[in-house]
């Protein structure tokens, strides 16, 4: 192992750059030269590799976003686009690819290897932490907090208002965020994608509520259908004439300086991908299992999402919410 690549693809997450940093400095620590594809699978379609150092990497643990710059590349879909790429890297001597990313763009690699391309390792980072074969993804730990914040504030207004809030967190496939930061923040009910509730049945249970709380939060996931949480606000209003105010935190909750955490694992993940490629232990993603860092294969691209399987953790809330 000479030179590698590495790339960070698809929605940027807090602790991207944590992971850069590690994985560039192993790599320089075993004398292989690494360079960045900047904006995700952009750069090996334009054909430029920018070469990386260790003092490239200072002072970049604690941002959030991406140093390298993250792009949906579209481009790179395209099976001709992949060929050049292939033979770019090929031309360029790179025997090594490392992926932070989601699942799809492990998807991007898993082809590109399978059509030539470079042995791959992928580092899961998303805020939503539904990758399957994973029980973390960097940048969960921080959008939780910056969730719980805002959702702290909230209730201020809540509290001295008396008033009912909807806030709508990301996560379009899986509700581990809702779930976590509806826990943490005493949220009177968390909606989530994998139980889904009708409007007549939220209405059922807010008008059957056992005590009458003269402020609420409902935390709902933004599912398949981000902002849909001011339809389901108006819904509610009509059938129990109870007024939600609704709050949308959208992209807040993906920026902003990572937690210790997110620091921590991103740098562990980014330090066990580079050795994963020296090992050529390659083509799979890093995972978090059981409190461990292991290789696992990379999420089936039938079924890439990790959903909630644990409803008990909804009916708890419920116990302790009342
Ligand atoms: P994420 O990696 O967060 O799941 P996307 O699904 O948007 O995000 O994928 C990020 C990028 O990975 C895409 O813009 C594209 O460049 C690449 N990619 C994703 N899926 C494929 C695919 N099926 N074939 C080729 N490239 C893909």
């Amino acid at each position: 192992m000479k030179k590698i690549v590495i790339l960070t693809s698809g929605g940027d997450s807090p602790g991207m750059n944590a992971a850069v940093r590690a994985s560039v400095r192993t790599a320089l620590s075993h004398d292989i030269e690494i360079y960045a594809s900047y904006s995700g699978y952009q750069g090996l379609v334009s054909e430029d590799l920018v070469p990386l150092d260790t003092v490239g990497m200072a002072n970049c643990i604690q941002l959030g976003g991406t140093i390298l710059k993250t792009d949906r590349c579209l481009a790179f879909f395209d099976p001709k686009v992949r060929e050049r790429c292939v033979h770019f890297l090929k031309e360029k001597k790179i025997d090594g690819l490392v992926v932070i990313g989601g699942d799809g763009s492990f998807r991007g690699a898993t082809l590109l290897y399978a059509e030539g391309g470079p042995p791959t390792v992928g580092i899961p980072a998303t805020i939503d932490n539904d990758i399957v074969g994973t029980e973390y993804t960097i940048g969960f730990d921080t959008a939780r907090n910056t969730a719980l914040d805002a959702i702290d504030k909230i209730r201020d207004t809540a509290s001295s208002h008396n008033r009912n809030f909807m806030v709508e967190v990301m996560g379009r496939r899986a509700g581990f965020l809702a779930l976590d930061v509806g826990i943490a923040g005493g949220a009177e009910y968390i909606l989530i994608p994998e139980v889904p509730l009708s409007a007549d049945d939220l209405a059922v249970r807010i008008l059957d509520s056992s005590r009458r709380k003269s402020s609420s939060i409902m935390v709902v996931a933004e599912g398949e259908n981000p902002g849909h949480t001011l339809a389901l606000a108006n819904q509610l209003h009509q059938k129990t004439g109870v007024e939600y105010r609704v709050c949308i935190l959208g992209h807040t909750q993906r920026g902003g300086s990572p937690s210790a955490f997110d620091r921590k694992i991103a740098s562990l993940m980014g330090n066990k991908a580079t050795q994963m490629l020296i090992e050529g232990n390659h083509n799979k993603m890093v995972a978090w299992v059981h409190d461990r860092l292991i290789p696992v294969e990379f999420p089936n691209p039938e079924h890439p999402a990790r959903k909630v399987t644990d409803r008990k953790l909804l009916e708890i809330n419920e116990m302790i919410c009342k």
